[in-house]
């Protein structure tokens, strides 16, 4: 895996996936910063860190996979990449249109189907748990400090 990997892009609107409602915000990056990710990088959940513009830096969670929707009306399918980010800090507000730079570091697992809300829900959560605690490691730590995130955007 191509790992550590660096992004930036501006934070967009994402499709209908209510993350909110779940009580778990992604932000989503824009089909022009989805479309560098090397192919290497497979879809799943990785975990890393984040920033808001010239704000502190996070421990972040990011699911990369592909959508399915309904190009027409004749109900053709397509498939589009998407590449989500859960920062692990409560914001007082929304940041679309802001500058949102992420490093992911590890891989946690695949994209998977779940039978329920329920199960997608716990799922994410011990996502975030495991996220957590490999970020607290200091191999993982230092990226914190990576001039990545110290220099102004
Ligand atoms: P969308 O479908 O537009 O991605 P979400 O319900 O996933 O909607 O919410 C994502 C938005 O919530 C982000 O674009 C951002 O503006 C805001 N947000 C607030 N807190 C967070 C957070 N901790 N992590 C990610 N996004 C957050
Ligand atoms: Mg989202």
């Amino acid at each position: 895996k191509r790992l550590p990997y660096f992004a930036v892009g501006t934070v967009v609107k994402g499709f209908g996936r209510g993350s909110k409602e779940l009580g778990i915000p992604t932000a989503n990056f824009p089909e022009h910063v989805v479309e560098q990710l090397p192919d290497e990088i497979t879809t799943g959940i990785y975990f890393g860190w984040a920033r808001v513009d010239n704000g502190p830096t996070f421990k972040m969670v990011m699911s990369i996979g592909w959508n399915p929707y309904y190009k027409n009306e004749r109900k053709s399918m397509e498939a589009y990449l998407f590449q989500e980010t859960h920062i692990m800090h409560v914001f007082e507000d929304d940041f679309y249109g802001s500058e949102l730079r992420v490093v992911m570091l590890g891989y946690i697992r695949g994209e998977k189907n779940f039978k329920s809300l329920e199960e997608l829900i716990s799922a994410i959560h011990s996502d975030i748990a495991e996220s957590d605690r490999q970020l607290s490691l200091p191999e993982y730590e230092k990226y914190k400090d990576h001039s990545f995130f110290t220099e102004k955007s």
